[in-house]
């Protein structure tokens, strides 16, 4: 895709500056990306030496939390920094679980908005699947949105922030923002997080985050202990196996080289 027009979402297109949910999407196998995300890619593969593994070993960390999820009796999803609706979508895995799933979608990424809204409404699945257009840094707007509040959160919701706190600078207090979610989470819910870390490759992760300074989405990197911090701040309790790389949650096959998702995930549940 090197153009887009039908665009009507909060916030304007930048096709010539690269993008994290474009660029994410590039390095699932998606067509929805423009030729500068496609050379950022490219770029960052380069210094972080592994090809496309962190897109890849996150969407598989999202699909395991998700079918997790549906394990525990869990009908109701909300997925914050959703992305461009590219190769197994969070819908996708929960219907096949659950066909009456209800999922909603936030991101503000107006590719990635203008892309879920038609295609939802192309599959008809409005009745079961929302977007809500909107920064995962103001809760005030996305609890509040009418797709939002039509979860019925006295029953278990599944909280999902997969590759998306780190585009939380730290002048925000991480904790303070997540537990805004979490605080009305009903007992037996469950939240979903992944992280990019410098944890092991300072140098590499000193170059990446440079370059996406240079991206609509520049990312701050946090270590293990952070994340560890941030489920205990929340007062979650972190399941088994605990906070370890991406492909190493529950993983459905054995993993090698895990530690070249350079993210960290933990799944906790409410009490
Ligand atoms: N969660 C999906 C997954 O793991 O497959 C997509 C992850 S992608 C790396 C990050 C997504 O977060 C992008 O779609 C981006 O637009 C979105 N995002 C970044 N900053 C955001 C913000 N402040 N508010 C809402 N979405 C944001």
């Amino acid at each position: 895709m090197d153009s887009f027009d039908a665009y009507s979402g909060t916030s304007e297109p930048q096709p010539d500056v690269p993008n994290a949910a474009r660029i994410y999407d590039y390095d699932l196998g998606g067509n929805h990306n423009f030729a500068v995300d496609r050379a950022e890619a490219e770029r960052i593969h380069e210094v972080v030496g592994s090809g496309p593994y962190v897109a890849r070993d996150n969407r598989g960390f999202l699909h395991r939390a998700v079918r997790f999820a549906l394990e525990r009796g869990i009908d109701q999803f909300l997925d914050l920094g959703s992305g461009i609706p590219t190769v197994g979508n969070v819908h996708e895995i929960a219907h096949r679980g659950n066909p009456a799933a209800q999922v909603v979608y936030v991101d503000n990424e107006p590719i990635a908005v203008a892309h879920t809204r038609q295609l939802l409404s192309a599959w008809g699945l409005q009745d079961r699947v929302a977007l809500v257009d909107a920064d995962v840094r103001d809760p005030d707007a996305i609890l509040s949105a009418p797709a939002v509040q039509r979860l019925d959160f006295s029953r278990p919701v599944a909280l999902l922030m997969v590759a998306v706190l780190h585009y939380v600078g730290h002048e925000h207090d991480l904790a303070s923002l997540v537990g805004r979610y979490t605080r009305d989470l009903a007992p037996g819910s469950v939240v979903a997080v992944s992280h990019v870390t410098a944890d092991g490759q300072e140098e590499r992760a000193a170059r990446i985050t440079e370059m996406l300074a240079r991206t609509t989405t520049p990312a701050t990197f946090r270590g293990h202990d952070e994340l560890a911090g941030l489920f205990s701040a929340l007062d979650l309790d972190l399941v088994d196996p605990g906070i370890v790389w991406a492909s190493q949650w529950r993983p459905d096959s054995p993993v090698e080289h895990p530690e070249r998702s350079h993210c960290w995930t933990g799944v906790g549940a409410v009490r």
